[in-house]
């Protein structure tokens, strides 16, 4: 096909996330991705300042990626994982139990974030039941998040600002605590702090669990904010006997400079979602992964009632295994500081721009804030102009590039921001 009839072909059939049909504006073509680089079919080739959303942290084509799939695919590309059981999966059973905060040891395989969420939420339902207690059946999170597009990840979106908002009644009624106050080294807020034990302390005997993203607020409007707030979270849940869910969907694998942006706070969870990097971008996979307690009192008392036909895909786990060998045998936290030097000697300088309102950088995440909505095509076609890849959101010019990204490229990256800022 050519070029124009694969974007006519677009345009007639396929929906694009959040889009219309057909969408307000074309999308482009890439043809091939490699390195930090995607190649656009007119010859175009631009540096990633997305990871693919978050996910592609050692870039495209990584030659030990590539070898990881090869060989799977030589074995299995996929078998069922009802009374079936495999290296691949097991290995990466293993190595997430090792990688993530202590005491979490058992490991649900999922097909998506969002699956990975509704399967944490399962967990958290199934637990309270098992321990006499079905009234407990909401869910408490801080207003200002995103945790995917399925229904139980939607009833915990912001209900306002949010991706969601469509929603309204459909939605299970969760408790919301105000958006907690913007800033990673902003000294925590103790007004803050008592609004937000109050919100869950008064709905404490209907709440099975709270459910937050640590340190950084991703698709909700990109907020960072100070990691005492979860060590708040984390006492207060215990009072009570409400379990705490970390989605470190976006966060996990190294984003915000520690391996899980859970460890900023030094506390642990009771279910943990991570996805997104997971596969270093290359297949859709992501894990719930749960405490023995969690998982001893929902065994008691039957079965976690989840079992989808594509869990524990060989290939995909094979994958997961060579990305997460990739990041453990690399200096992946000195790569992430540089790029988060690079970010803020790039992005800095924009403060005090006509439109910008702010300018924040935390690990290789760098956001420029508008004071008005961007406008999308614009914005986005300056920052191709600039051979960068960028995809602003409302208020947002933002990027989260691959670790691979060297200094060059990162100004690249921050030239993108400054004329898309400019353009949008
Ligand atoms: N949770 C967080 C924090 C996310 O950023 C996302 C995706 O952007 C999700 C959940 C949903 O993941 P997925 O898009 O793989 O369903």
């Amino acid at each position: 096909m050519t070029p124009d009839e694969i974007l006519a072909l677009d345009r007639r059939h396929v929906w694009h996330p959040y889009a219309a049909l057909p969408a307000a504006s074309p999308p482009y073509l890439v043809e091939s991705a490699e390195g930090v680089r995607l190649r656009l079919a007119d010859g175009r080739e631009l540096v990633d300042g997305m990871s693919s959303w978050w996910a592609a942290i050692h870039g495209y084509r990584h030659p030990v990626l590539d070898a990881a799939v090869t060989d799977q695919l030589g074995r299995m590309s996929h078998v069922m994982f009802g009374g079936l059981t495999h290296e691949p999966a097991v290995r990466l059973a293993r190595t997430l139990v090792e990688l993530a905060p202590d005491g979490l040891e058992h490991v649900f395989l999922a097909d998506s974030g969002s699956v990975s969420v509704e399967v944490a939420v399962k967990m958290c339902l199934q637990y309270q039941r098992a321990l006499g207690r079905p009234e407990r059946r909401r869910l408490g999170t801080w207003r200002g998040g995103y945790h995917g597009d399925t229904f139980h990840p939607m009833s915990v979106c912001d209900p306002e600002g949010g991706m969601h908002h469509l929603w309204g009644d459909v939605l299970p009624r969760q408790v919301f605590a105000p958006v907690p106050p913007a800033g990673f080294d902003t000294p925590p807020d103790p007004a803050y702090e008592a609004a937000l034990v109050d919100a869950v302390e008064r709905h404490a005997d209907e709440l099975a669990a709270v459910i937050v993203e640590p340190v950084v607020q991703g698709a909700g409007g990109m907020r960072f904010h100070h990691p005492h707030y979860l060590r708040v979270l984390r006492e207060v849940t215990w009072a009570h006997g409400i379990l705490l869910v970390f989605d470190e969907i976006a966060t996990g694998f190294g984003r915000t400079g520690t391996m899980f942006a859970a460890e900023h706070a030094g506390v642990a969870p009771d279910v943990l979602c991570v996805g997104k990097a997971l596969t270093g971008g290359y297949l859709t996979l992501a894990a719930a992964l749960c405490t023995p307690e969690v998982a001893r009192a929902i065994s008691a008392d039957g079965v976690l009632a989840h079992g989808p036909t594509f869990m524990g895909n060989p290939l995909a786990c094979a994958v997961a295994n060579a990305s997460l060998g990739l990041l453990r045998d690399s200096d992946w936290a000195g790569r992430v500081a540089r790029i988060s030097d690079g970010l803020r000697a790039g992005l800095e300088p924009l403060r005090g721009t006509p439109g910008v309102a702010d300018v924040r950088v935390l690990g290789a995440i760098g956001v420029v804030q508008l004071d008005h909505e961007v406008d999308i095509p614009r914005a986005t076609a300056a920052a191709v102009g600039q051979g960068v890849w960028l995809r602003p959101f409302r208020d947002l010019v933002y990027t989260m590039p691959p670790y691979v990204t060297d200094d060059a490229d990162v100004a690249r990256i921050a030239a993108g921001i400054e004329a898309a800022v400019k353009a949008g």
